[in-house]
């Protein structure tokens, strides 16, 4: 039993079930003892791989991505903020920067590079990764925390931790889905008592069996819609990549990851990773009711290529050895393929933008 588990266990018999969306929050984020606290996750001795940990092609096309923003932005005067959310390692952060130095010296030269991070072990790590910018770069806490100023902003692999409510379909209609404690110190999944508000339902609920779940992100959205008003007020693109669908509909996502093997989400809490999939739909709806531009939303594997990844491939291939050449054409499938194990379908993009500008490969 994780000393989580336990810590649980103690919280639910003293004061009842607590909602899924607690049992997330305290699995990623409990001061003592929650995942991204205590520890470095990514990469091959962790418990899962990033797109930006599987090559630096990633953070490069992130990189073009910003200096193709700033340039249609017509490269606004004054201070600009590179910025990103989650930023794990930093590798992500650390190639982009090379790409947008070369591109755009000028840009380099203006930008404060800002860090959003909650976690401090991994403050540590994107240190030691961001050395050569170290004049440059500054973390926060919230994402309200970055100065003002044009905003180049990203995300990878942030919106999936952040935690969701799910409802469970009962006889009686929808309820919070919960997690309770049996007499023997295990946690199970139960249904609280109170009705929900069918507005928070997606549609076609009506006809959901029973047992069918339904998931709603009202965090995310706050932090969509606090990215939308920012970047309404200073000006700039935002843009987001995650695990997730392009169309809303009912399903458990709740997805935990243990040394590179899914496990059960309430079996070893602080210790798995714990996520669920990003809904888009939700995402682009928060940013279009704050007036901001949604430039559009398409699969990881398209805004790859549409931004030039083969391109790059090859030249990065040139005149390197075939075992060389062989992990960078492995690396381009899987960051952009469609095949069961890549990630080219299963993950998304979403960019927003004001004021309105076109970006390839949106438009
Ligand atoms: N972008 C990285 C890491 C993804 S994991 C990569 O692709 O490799 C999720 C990241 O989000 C971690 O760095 C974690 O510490 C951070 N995180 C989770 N919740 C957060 C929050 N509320 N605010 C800021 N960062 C958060």
């Amino acid at each position: 039993m994780t000393p989580l588990k336990q810590k649980i266990a103690r919280l639910i018999e003293a004061h009842g079930p607590i909602s899924v969306t607690d049992y997330f929050a305290l699995c990623l984020a409990d001061p003592e003892y929650g995942y991204y606290k205590t520890r470095d996750p990514f990469g091959r001795g962790g418990d899962f791989v990033t797109a930006p940990e599987i090559s630096q092609l990633f953070g490069e096309m992130i990189g073009i991505f910003l200096v193709h923003a700033w340039q249609q932005h017509l490269k606004p005067k004054g201070d600009v903020r590179i910025a990103e959310i989650g930023p794990g390692r930093g590798t992500m952060m650390a190639d982009a920067l090379r790409v947008i130095a070369k591109l755009e010296p000028e840009l380099y030269a203006r930008a404060t590079i800002h860090l959003v991070e909650t976690s401090p072990t991994l403050r540590e790590v994107q240190a030691k990764t961001l050395e050569t910018h170290s004049g440059k770069v500054s973390w926060h806490s919230s994402f309200e925390e970055i100065p003002d100023g044009f905003l180049l902003l990203a995300g990878n692999e942030f919106f999936d931790a952040v935690p969701i409510r799910q409802f469970v379909k009962t006889p009686n209609g929808f309820r919070e889905r919960l997690v309770g404690v049996d007499s023997q110190g295990e946690l199970y999944f139960a249904a609280g008592a109170a009705g929900i508000d069918p507005a928070l339902l997606p549609p076609g609920h009506q006809n959901a069996p029973l047992g069918a779940i339904a998931e709603v992100a009202p965090a995310r959205s706050a932090i969509m819609q606090a990215i939308a008003d920012r970047l309404f007020g200073t000006r700039g693109t935002a843009v987001f990549i995650d695990y997730g669908h392009l169309a809303p509909g009912l399903g458990d996502t709740l997805q935990a990851v243990y040394r590179h093997r899914f496990d059960p989400p309430l079996a070893n809490p602080g210790e798995a990773d714990l996520t669920s999939h990003v809904d888009f739909a939700a995402l682009a709806e928060a940013a279009r009711e704050r007036a901001v531009h949604v430039n559009g939303m398409m699969t990881q594997g398209d805004f790859l290529l549409g931004l030039g990844i083969l391109e790059r491939a090859g030249a990065l291939g040139r005149g390197r050895s075939p075992e060389e050449q062989e992990t960078i054409r492995a690396a381009v499938q899987r960051l952009a393929g469609n095949g069961k194990n890549d990630m080219g379908e299963l993950f998304k993009v979403i960019a927003v933008s004001s004021p309105e500008v076109a970006l390839t490969p949106f438009r």
